[in-house]
């Protein structure tokens, strides 16, 4: 069976916590031990996992793959949202975390980031439980 979340991103580039909603999934499918995919299905947006305790991490994150990737630059692709789509592929759509004692392995400083390149819109993230 495969859940989702349904998330509603407010800025065009941002990066929105999701570990709690994950973890509440996990809980409510009663999966004790096991692994969680994650799945994002979108072509601008994307997952990662990094620091949720200091917020100035997300914005050196953002602020670094702009710098990398331009909103302007001279792209082929004529739909304005080509730095997005580049920034998904470097970020990559899915995350595999380890599920013990019904909750998620993750380090002490470690959350789950949905990352949102071209917002704002409604976006989902398929979970599966193997
Ligand atoms: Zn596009």
């Amino acid at each position: 069976m495969i859940k989702h979340i349904n998330l509603k991103s407010k800025t065009r580039i941002e990066l929105i916590d999701i570990t709690e909603m994950v973890q509440e999934v996990i809980k409510e499918a009663g999966v004790i031990k096991g692994i969680c995919c994650l799945y994002v299905p979108h072509t601008t947006a994307g997952i990662t996992i990094n620091e949720g305790a200091d917020p100035s991490v997300q914005r050196d994150i953002i602020n670094a793959l702009n710098r990398l990737i331009p909103h302007e630059m001279n792209y082929s692709h004529r739909e304005g949202n080509a730095d997005a789509h580049i920034k998904s592929t470097l970020v990559g759509t899915s995350a595999n975390l380890i599920i013990d004692e019904g909750k998620l392995l993750l380090g002490t400083w470690q959350s789950i980031f949905f990352c949102e390149f071209d917002g704002p819109r409604h976006r989902r993230v398929a979970i599966k439980f193997i």
